[in-house]
């Protein structure tokens, strides 16, 4: 087993999480649960990072972010999602600027649902994310392991909003297992999603528009 698999250095992203998650990471470090007692230490570095720990939806001011920050680990690395905003986008999955779970940005590697995920959750995906980390470094010691190119800067908005969604289907099947949480179907891409909630808004704008409209000459008559 290798060092890293033995002390794994973890990064912590909040994405867009209402917090809630990230508590319970901060109380997985914590004396009661002490992850450090497995070699687990927290850094602030990319670089020095292991394990990719993302709570919180993607939107799009986070999506740069998100994939800057693992570009800038090495290899071996692994991806956590932590809790189900961060699996599938959760309880925001409907709001008029959220693109979706972790993976529509990055691979994800180990998805450990739950609202909010417990710090026992949070350590169990860790210690099968050491798993998936130690078969990745074989396979990297073997010149198997490829690294994934992410759709490139500013651009990746667009391309993620035309449909491209780095879930594999076997990812897919794991979530739709997950609680029956109910997916984006197959082939509808984010951008039409998005449309039809940009759509809503819109004639929910408009009704509130004219509405106030309406008030508005009201007022004028009863002063008339
Ligand atoms: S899974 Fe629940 S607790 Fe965690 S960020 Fe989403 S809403 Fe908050």
């Amino acid at each position: 087993m290798s060092y890293s698999s033995k002390s794994p250095w973890v990064i912590h992203y909040d994405a867009s999480s209402c917090n809630g998650c990230d508590i319970e990471v901060l109380a997985s470090l914590t004396p009661l649960f002490d992850v450090e007692r497995f070699g687990i230490i927290n850094t602030g570095n990319p670089k020095h990072a292991d394990v990719f720990l993302v709570t919180g939806s993607v939107n799009e001011r986070n999506i740069t972010t998100l994939q800057q920050i693992y570009e800038q680990m090495l290899e071996p690395k692994v991806v956590i999602a932590c809790g189900i905003c961060a699996c599938t986008g959760g309880v925001f999955k409907e709001c008029y600027n959220t693109l979706g779970g972790v993976d529509v940005a990055i691979p994800v590697d180990v998805y450990a649902p739950g609202c909010a995920i417990r710090p026992e959750a949070i350590i169990d995906a860790v210690v099968r994310g050491l798993g998936v980390l130690e078969q990745k470094r074989q396979a990297l010691a073997a010149g198997e392991l490829k690294p994934i190119l992410l759709p490139e800067g500013v651009s990746a908005a667009d391309k993620l909003l035309n449909g491209t969604s780095l879930r594999s289907q076997a990812q897919q099947a794991t979530l739709d297992a997950i609680a029956g949480v109910s997916q984006t179907p197959a082939g509808t891409s984010v951008q039409a999603a998005r449309g039809k909630k940009i759509a809503k808004g819109a004639s929910a704008r408009t009704a509130q528009t004219t509405e106030s409209t309406e008030n508005a000459s009201a007022s004028t008559e009863d002063k008339e």
